[in-house]
């Protein structure tokens, strides 16, 4: 068998090509939404989620990724301070 990725000749059984690390053919697609315990990055919740819906986790890490960037990078907009009271009309005294 030979790894769709890499071109390398891989073990027929094997889960993982040993050269490049993608996942060859018998898990693909999971029918449970979990995290794998292979191949994973740092908790498996971009694998799990790639796996289930059958998708390229690079996918799913990306968007992701360029949503941490963005929380970090982009600014909170400036807080609106309430409107101060318009001022009362002056009372002539006396
Ligand atoms: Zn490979």
């Amino acid at each position: 068998m030979y790894c769709n990725y890499c071109g390398k000749v891989i073990q027929d059984d094997a889960n993982l090509c040993a050269y490049c690390g993608t996942r060859i053919g018998a898990i693909v697609a999971r029918k449970r939404l979990v995290r794998p315990r292979v191949g994973r990055k740092i908790a498996g919740v971009c694998l799990g989620i790639s796996e289930f819906f059958d998708l390229d986790v690079t996918l799913v890490r990306l968007p992701l990724l360029a949503y941490l960037i963005a929380w970090i990078v982009m600014p909170e907009e400036p807080k609106l301070l309430p409107a101060a009271p318009a001022a009362a009309p002056e009372r002539v005294a006396g």
